[in-house]
């Protein structure tokens, strides 16, 4: 392909994504913590839209305020100024539309893997036998279902970051907002937990939102790239990657993920 024809297929990809609802719109987000010398601005009005199945990574400095936005964003954080919308709806505190995966894997030592995945979905009042049954087919998309008996102690560090990821999955969110959730990993599971992931977004309807400082993991995993600075924590640069794999997962004319909606 030449360079033009490469740049216009790269521009009709970005074009298409764009044209999909919009799953996340903050606009104006202004974030203030009190410290002893007065009020600090780490959010300095940040204008962010996401769009169904984007997978969008955010990058800057360390301090510079991602996991205050994400948290934000989560509705974990009371927030100054701007609003945020999901699907259209504006949002003001934790909901069942987006759901978190921490570099801590959080999970409960306590509970087996079946039961740490099927919990959200009892809290969300589904009866124990059905809140099982749908945990195990999360724990089967995450490769799991053969340890759904076991205790979290049992497991790798991937492995605990996989049911992590059906937990949060489990409660079918809009919006899944990861923090740094590879970088307590070591190189070769994270290579491999960054395939399943693009592997397992593919397969569902969920748009994503992931933190990292690590710019080669980004570029390898985002449809856009959302660059921030610090002092305070403002948009740089929004970049649309070029990458070969089509825009934010499969055509959702895609018969196969139709029948998944
Ligand atoms: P990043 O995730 O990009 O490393 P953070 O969002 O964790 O950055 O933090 C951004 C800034 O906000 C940092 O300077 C941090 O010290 C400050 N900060 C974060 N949480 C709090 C808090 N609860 N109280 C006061 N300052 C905070
Ligand atoms: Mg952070």
């Amino acid at each position: 392909m030449s360079d033009l024809a490469h740049d216009d297929a790269v521009a009709a990809r970005f074009a298409r994504l764009k044209a999909r609802e919009r799953i996340l719109e903050v606009s104006g987000l202004v974030k203030t913590f009190d410290g002893k010398d007065g009020e600090r601005t780490v959010l300095g009005g940040i204008d962010l839209v996401t769009h169904r199945r984007e997978f969008l990574c955010v990058v800057g400095p360390s301090g510079c305020g991602k996991s205050t936005l994400v948290r934000a964003i989560a509705g974990l954080e009371t927030i100054q100024g701007g609003e945020i919308k999901v699907a259209g709806r504006r949002v003001e505190g934790p909901g069942p539309d987006r759901a978190m995966v921490f570099q801590g894997y959080t999970l409960f030592p306590w509970l087996t893997v079946l039961r740490n995945v099927s919990f959200g979905l009892r809290m969300a009042g589904v009866g124990k036998v059905e809140a099982d049954r749908q945990a195990g087919q999360w724990l089967d998309l995450v490769g799991l279902e053969p340890y759904a008996g076991v205790y979290p102690a049992q497991l790798s560090g991937g492995m605990k970051q996989r049911v992590a990821i059906a937990r949060a999955l489990a409660i079918q969110p809009r919006i899944l907002l990861m923090d740094e959730p590879f970088s307590a990993l070591d190189a070769k599971t994270r290579a491999r937990m960054q395939t399943y992931l693009i592997d397992i977004w593919r397969k569902i309807d969920v748009t994503v939102v992931f933190i990292t400082h690590d710019l080669d993991e980004a570029v390898l995993l985002a449809d856009r790239i959302l660059v921030l600075k610090a002092n305070p924590g403002e948009v740089v640069e929004l970049m649309e990657v070029p990458a070969l794999r089509p825009a934010g997962g499969r055509s959702l004319d895609d018969p196969a993920l139709k029948a998944t909606l």
